[in-house]
């Protein structure tokens, strides 16, 4: 990769419908207001101008990072040499029970929609920050749903062309999905299966379950949820799983929080990055925390959590620079 010179910079600047900014805090784009500066920040609504710059990035031989609405990011304190793109169109359309979004929707806004609409599907998504876009790259989920029961198509730029995916080709598991495979390959909208229902019951479990996550996530909470990736009780080693309290296993999943908690994360603190005390997996920024930090107290109980299990506690988060 190279660094960006003034004329990549011109260049990018020439393209209609994009705004573009040099040396860019990323700390101002992530939930844990942790992060240096991006060479170049550009963001645009326009499916051209985003093609556009991605193919004057990689004339220029630059690296290219994609975010969305930053809550599932770690970036380095050094911040990112290259260009960080945002593509922020939003908009949300029905037709009969088929809504179609565009990634830079925000998800809470999509799962309103629906309700609204009498469309059962997304309401339990309620309160999982961040873009449309980002949830179906990771398959975004909480209690007992995931956003890929709904996917019925994605619509995708692959760095050279615009390509739809079915919900079988998109190989959705447990937070997976092949976008993740596939870091140049970028969600720009997707159509989603939803039921008919009644609104006022999907608008009640929605704001139920808002404020229950509300309590847990405090929204002025300089977090990234959960760190790490809950486990799925059959693909544990058999004498790890049968160390595991049957009441803690839900929906065939054991959390991540069991083994953090086996091995003493809650409280803990790394400068002003602390574990919080009432959940083992919920690391925060209490004050002017580092990624240096944030990944050695990661680092640090992935460790703790293999000495004593043998297993693998894997980040749900994604690092940046
Ligand atoms: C308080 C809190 C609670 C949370 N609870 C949950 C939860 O219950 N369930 C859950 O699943 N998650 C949860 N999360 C994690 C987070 O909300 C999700 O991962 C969310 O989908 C991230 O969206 P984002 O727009 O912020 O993505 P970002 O953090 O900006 O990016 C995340 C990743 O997505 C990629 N990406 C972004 N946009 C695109 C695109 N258009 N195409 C391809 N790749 C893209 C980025 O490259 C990056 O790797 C929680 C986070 C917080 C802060």
């Amino acid at each position: 990769m190279m660094p960006i010179t003034a004329e990549t910079q011109l260049r990018l600047a020439g393209i209609p419908n994009l705004t573009v900014s040099t040396c860019t805090p990323l700390s101002r784009y992530t939930r844990f207001g942790i992060g240096g500066p991006a060479d170049l920040f550009a963001e645009t609504a326009s499916p051209e101008a985003f093609a556009a710059a991605v193919w004057e990035a990689r004339a220029a031989r630059v690296a290219v990072m994609v975010i969305g609405g930053g809550t599932n990011l770690i970036v380095a304190d050094s911040g990112f040499r290259g260009l960080v793109l945002r593509y922020n169109a939003d908009r949300l359309s029905a037709e009969g029970a088929l809504v179609t979004v565009e990634s830079g929707a925000v998800l809470q806004d999509l799962v309103d929609f629906a309700n609204r609409r009498g469309l059962k599907g997304l309401d339990t998504l309620s309160g999982i920050p961040g873009w449309a876009g980002a949830a179906i790259y990771g398959n975004a989920g909480a209690y007992g749903h995931s956003l890929h029961e709904r996917v019925e198509r994605v619509r995708f730029f692959d760095g050279e062309q615009v390509r739809f995916f079915d919900n079988a080709q998109c190989e959705f598991r447990y937070r997976e999905s092949v976008f993740k495979r596939h870091k140049d390959w970028i969600i720009l909208s997707a159509e989603l299966a939803l039921t008919p229902d009644d609104p006022v019951s999907l608008e009640k479990i929605s704001a139920d379950i808002l404020k229950v996550r509300n309590e847990k996530f405090p929204p002025t909470m300089k977090c990234a949820g959960s760190i790490f990736k809950n486990f799925l009780l059959r693909d544990l080693p058999e004498e790890v799983a049968l160390q595991v309290p049957a009441a803690v296993v839900r929906e065939g999943k054991v959390p991540a929080a069991w083994f953090l908690e086996q091995v003493g994360s809650k409280g803990e603190r790394r400068g002003d990055i602390r574990v919080a005390d009432y959940h083992a997996n919920l690391i925060y920024n209490d004050g002017l925390g580092t990624a240096r930090d944030l990944r050695a107290l990661i680092a640090d109980l992935k460790q703790r959590v293999r000495e004593r299990f043998g297993i693998e506690v894997e980040e749900e988060v994604q690092y940046v620079g």
